[in-house]
């Protein structure tokens, strides 16, 4: 859906270095469902600036699980609500699902919520109306389709089954454990059959075995309703069941870690994790600390062309410099 790109005013920022691609479409291929290219956002307030998200880079692709990591403050929770649509980014370029986040309006920001983006909170008690059973919330999203109401029953009772909680149907909240509230939470974001599912952190507060359900809630929606789902977590046993974990720190995405399944010689099979450095549009990457200050690499390194990789040194010039300058260090 492009028809937001008629409209668009011009993007936050004014333009400048960030507007590299036309407004009417997203700047790569056709698989990709969320693209934050330089993403922006700057809290302002009481004098103090504040730069959640510093030109942040994201490419997930159709049908992806994901796992966002980062530590308190990296920014997560920033990116995870301008992909909502409940916030907008301060400059840089945010498309999901062919929406263009930064120049919809107000109207057109209501039907993405509603339609193409579901979301789930950390906090169990926001994701369910307290005085509706769990088939009533996810019935309410529904109400704008035009399906019949036995249509819509049925499909509230499939998510509820397909999330494993068909026994909460008739509950409200109060009567369900925060498990349960949490996979009625992820059937209520379903219900309206969007393209992306975003979860805030959506274990945060559940013991380690009932958050293994709600993540395995997670991936039903992604492998059998094909829904791509891009998950916050600070919990490693999480994390360590997505092919791609992807970190986030200072705003920025910074390295990723694929796991791929392999299999040994003996015909087992294993999960093999590696880890890569973002490298951005403009061809950046962000050498891990502990790297530079072990090789003493600061201001500039030197890169070398292997036919199958680059090497990168330390500024042996400046060395030397050093040395000579300070002999007896
Ligand atoms: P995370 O979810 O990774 O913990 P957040 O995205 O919530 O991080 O916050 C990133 C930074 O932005 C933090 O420094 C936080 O204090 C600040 N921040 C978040 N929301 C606001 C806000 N509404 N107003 C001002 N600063 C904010
Ligand atoms: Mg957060």
């Amino acid at each position: 859906m492009t028809e937001s790109g008629t409209t668009a005013p011009p993007p936050p920022g004014g333009g400048g270095p960030t507007e590299r691609f036309p407004q009417d479409q997203p700047p790569t291929g056709a698989d990709a469902m969320i693209v934050c290219d330089r993403l922006v956002r700057i809290y302002a307030g009481d004098g103090i600036e504040v730069q959640a998200l510093q030109g942040l880079d994201l490419l997930l692709a159709e049908g992806e699980l994901a796992a966002l990591i980062g530590a308190a403050g990296s920014g997560k929770s920033t990116l995870m609500n301008i992909l909502a649509g409940l916030d907008t980014p301060t400059a840089g370029t945010v498309w999901v699902a062919d929406h263009n986040l930064g120049a919809m309006t107000a109207k057109e920001r209501l039907a993405y919520r509603r339609t193409t983006a579901g979301f789930i909170w950390q906090q169990t008690s926001r994701n369910l109306l307290p005085y509706l059973t769990a088939r009533q919330n996810v019935l309410l999203p529904m109400r704008f389709l035009p399906l019949r109401r036995r249509d819509r029953l049925h499909r509230a009772s499939v998510l509820l089954q397909t999330l494993g909680i068909a026994h909460c149907a008739d509950r409200t909240p109060d009567r369900m454990s925060g498990g349960e509230q949490q996979r009625a939470a992820i059937a209520t974001a379903l219900a309206n059959q969007p393209k992306v599912l975003l979860a805030d952190e959506p274990t945060g507060e559940l013991d380690s075995s009932t958050a293994q359900d709600v993540f395995s809630a997670l991936q039903t929606a992604n492998t059998q309703l094909g829904v791509t789902v891009l998950v916050v977590t600070h919990d490693p046993a999480v994390s360590s069941q997505v092919r791609r974990t992807i970190a986030i720190r200072d705003g920025r995405t910074s390295s990723e870690t694929i796991r791929q399944a392999a299999t040994d010689e003996h015909g087992r099979t294993e999960l093999h994790a590696r880890e890569y450095a973002t490298l951005d549009r403009a061809g950046r990457i962000q050498l891990p600390r502990e790297m530079t200050t072990r090789l003493r690499m600061r201001h500039r390194v030197q890169l070398q062309e292997e036919p199958d990789h680059i090497g990168v040194w330390a500024d042996q010039a400046a060395d030397q410099e050093r040395d000579h300058r300070t002999p007896n260090s």
